[in-house]
């Protein structure tokens, strides 16, 4: 059973998602660059470490939300050149590793190899449901690795969680979860245009949005996120667009299904299109505002 936990990386998900560990009666020990972070979780009762690779030490599970691919590579692997050990190197035997970001598959696939070679057990788990999702212990997560250590995963995963999948070897859950963000860029998309259309033409964004949620054009957006303000309570349209899944990982999401797309010759015309509109409205300065910020390309600005 697991008593210690190390998580790192505690931004607009990882904060969350340990806080239920530590509501949940685990020993929760917690690590990221940003002090303020840290704060936050110590004052629900975490311990807080000087380094991640302290805060891993005596961990039976390593838990980790950072942004991208090079962030883990770093984390786990650390750097021989300049003498640094990776959480590789400092964890115990019987621990668990965790990855719940959502990274390229060959980062993640490059790290679980190098934990084998110590006999370690790594599993991928990148997760769906934002950080509503996050807070509420709801999330999906997507889990590539072993059977063994996909079995390992389940007691902790599951105080944050609720569907657990496994979609195969270590990579395999970051390409189902580039297959899902790219869908849902589309649709994040494709509803704020839409919206915005109606709006155009007269109709109560509300009664719109109450309308196409029930019927063909009905999805995941307009149920939990809707992108047009004042529609939604407490959803990051409603909220200047502040928090939730910012433009800059969205936009780095749909380079990594690009980027799979080309590795595997698919034909994903609406994922390029996706990529370049986020791509575009990151450049004019909005990579911090939360994904749905993309209906503001489509409004009206002569009104
Ligand atoms: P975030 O930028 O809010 O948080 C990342 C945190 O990692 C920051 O607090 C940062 O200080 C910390 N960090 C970076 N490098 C570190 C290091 N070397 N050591 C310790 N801490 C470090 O990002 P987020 O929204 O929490 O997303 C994290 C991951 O989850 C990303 O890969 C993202 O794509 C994915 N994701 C996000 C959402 C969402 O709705 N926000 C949903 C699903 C998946």
């Amino acid at each position: 059973t697991i008593t210690q936990v190390a998580f790192i990386g505690l931004g607009n998900m990882g904060g969350p998602m340990a806080a239920n560990l530590v509501k949940a009666g685990l020993k929760v020990t917690v690590f990221d660059l940003m002090p303020q972070a840290v704060a936050e979780l110590v004052k629900l009762g975490a311990n807080s470490a000087a380094s991640a690779n302290e805060a891993a030490a005596n961990a039976d599970v390593v838990i980790t939300m950072l942004p991208a691919g090079k962030h883990v590579r770093g984390l786990y692997l650390g750097n021989a050149q300049a003498d640094q050990q990776g959480l590789l190197d400092v964890v115990a035997s019987h621990c668990l590793l965790i990855d719940s970001s959502t990274i390229d598959a060959a980062s993640a696939q490059l790290v679980g190899q190098a934990a084998k070679a110590k006999g370690l057990e790594f599993i991928d788990a990148p997760v769906s449901g934002g950080t509503a999702g996050a807070a509420a212990g709801s999330l999906t997560f997507i889990c590539g690795g072993s059977d063994k250590a996909y079995a390992m995963a389940q007691e902790v995963l599951g105080i944050m969680g609720g569907n657990i999948f496994h979609a195969g070897d270590v990579g395999a859950g970051q390409i189902a979860k580039i297959c899902n963000n790219m869908l849902l860029s589309v649709l994040m998309v494709g509803t704020s245009e839409s919206l915005q259309m109606g709006i155009d033409n007269g109709l109560d964004p509300k009664v719109l949005s109450d309308i196409m949620k029930v019927s063909s054009g009905g999805n995941w957006t307009l149920e939990k996120y809707n992108p047009c303000p004042n529609v939604m309570d407490n959803v990051p349209s409603s909220k200047a667009y502040q928090g939730g899944f910012m433009v800059d990982l969205m936009v780095k999401d749909l380079g990594l299904s690009q980027e799979a797309a080309l590795a595997s010759n698919s034909s994903t015309p609406m994922g390029a299109l996706a990529r370049s509109l986020y791509v575009n409205h990151a450049r004019q300065g909005h990579g911090k505002l939360d994904f749905s910020s993309i209906f503001e390309q489509f409004a009206n600005k002569n009104k």
